[in-house]
């Protein structure tokens, strides 16, 4: 049951199941139980729930069903994609990223380098944003073997433009990987008109539930399998399908489409009057990247002086839920990498907090955040003054 009294802020971190997917996936766990594999006729509802989940999904993405490969979730496909352009140019030593990317594409990089890759972390600047010359200067024709470049970040939204950035990796004859996982849903995307050879999703983020994802691998490119076994998906991702979440995504992808042609704007205007009301009540308001193309439901901003550790509790005791721009890794407060990118100092990131919308969100929780904010920000300043 859904907590009335909960206001729920932070949807680039997850996002509630909604009821489409919920109903799409409860034949699935229920009668429908079968492995979509087996060859009797108890097993046809669920390849046919995988299939009709493949077109939903390949809608959302103006892409083609065969093209659509179910996994786990964005980590799995990222992991997937960088690990098959290697494979794939077991010559090619030189890789190309962002300073800004989710850990699910830095880690990988960074396991390359360690193992003597040369990869380039493209720095970016102080709205989030790269530089497509710079980028351009990058590419190595006959030497990189691939691009992953996100095409929104997780923290502040930023637009990366993939559009572009992936022609010139195309005319170089360089594979492009996009991890798309916070774009889906929340901004048109066509893939069929762009050169991205692959695209990473997440389910969970568009309103389906966690641990099924999907990797978008362009018809006719080229793919090397990390996980291999029964050769389900066309032999590019073994493993028995997980039926129940992937009939969820493709009701979860239908529904952002539909809601994404009605009233694209909606989130955006609801992000504005937050963030125009937020300057208005308490001063000291830095908003980050807001110059930049954004996702229209992410706000990341600095409250000066204001520890937002601290404001997160205060609104977590009134079951307020935003993020903030650091992170408890083992134990100790360390600054997001994606504001020290962007030239924050540790202070400003650790001052810094993240509001995420769903278009479920209405304007009565913007405005108890709103409200909680404002008193978490003169409180914490008492305190420290
Ligand atoms: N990439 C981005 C930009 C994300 O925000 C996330 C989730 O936080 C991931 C990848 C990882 O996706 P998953 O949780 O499905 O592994």
């Amino acid at each position: 049951m859904a907590d009335p009294d909960l206001v729920y802020l932070d949807h680039n971190a997850t996002t509630p199941v909604c009821p489409e997917a919920w109903e799409a996936m409860l034949p699935f766990l229920r009668e429908n139980w079968a492995n979509p594999s087996s060859g009797y006729r108890f097993a046809r509802p669920a390849r046919q729930a995988v299939q009709t989940a493949r077109e939903q999904v390949a809608a959302l993405l103006g892409a083609a069903p065969e093209e659509i490969v179910f996994t786990s979730g964005g980590t799995e496909s990222s992991n997937a994609a960088i690990r098959s352009a290697v494979a794939l140019h077991p010559d090619r030593r030189h890789l190309v990223t962002c300073a800004t990317e989710h850990d699910a594409t830095l880690r990988p990089c960074e396991e390359l380098a360690a193992q003597g890759y040369e990869v380039t972390f493209l720095p970016v600047d102080g709205e989030g944003r790269i530089d497509l010359a710079a980028y351009e200067a990058a590419l190595r024709p006959g030497q990189t073997a691939l691009v992953s470049l996100m095409w929104a970040n997780n923290e502040t939204g930023v637009i990366h433009p993939i559009a572009a950035a992936a022609a010139m990796a195309h005319a170089r004859g360089i594979l492009f990987h996009t991890d798309a996982v916070q774009a889906a849903g929340k901004v048109p995307l066509d893939l069929s008109e762009t050169r991205v050879h692959c695209a990473s999703l997440s389910g969970h983020k568009f309103h389906a539930p966690k641990g099924v994802g999907v990797l978008y691998v362009k018809s006719g490119a080229r793919f090397h399998p990390s996980q291999l076994g029964g050769g389900q998906e066309g032999g590019r991702r073994s493993g028995t399908l997980n039926v129940p979440g992937i009939a969820a995504m493709g009701a979860a992808a239908e529904a952002a489409r539909s809601h994404l042609a009605i009233d694209h704007g909606a989130l955006a205007r609801h992000r504005d009057q937050f963030e125009a009301e937020l300057i208005r009540r308490i001063p000291g308001v830095h908003l980050h990247a807001a110059r930049a193309p954004r996702l229209p439901g992410t706000s990341n901003f600095r409250l000066d002086g204001v520890d937002a550790q601290g404001a997160i509790l205060l609104l977590d005791t009134q079951r307020i839920c935003v993020s903030g721009g650091s992170a408890c890794a083992t134990g100790s407060i360390k600054p997001s990498h994606v504001l020290t990118s962007m030239g924050l100092g540790s202070r400003p990131a650790r001052e810094t907090l993240r509001v995420s919308l769903a278009r479920t969100t209405t304007a009565e929780e913007l405005d108890s955040a709103l409200n909680a904010l404002q008193t978490a920000a003169a409180k914490l300043r008492t305190t420290r003054a």
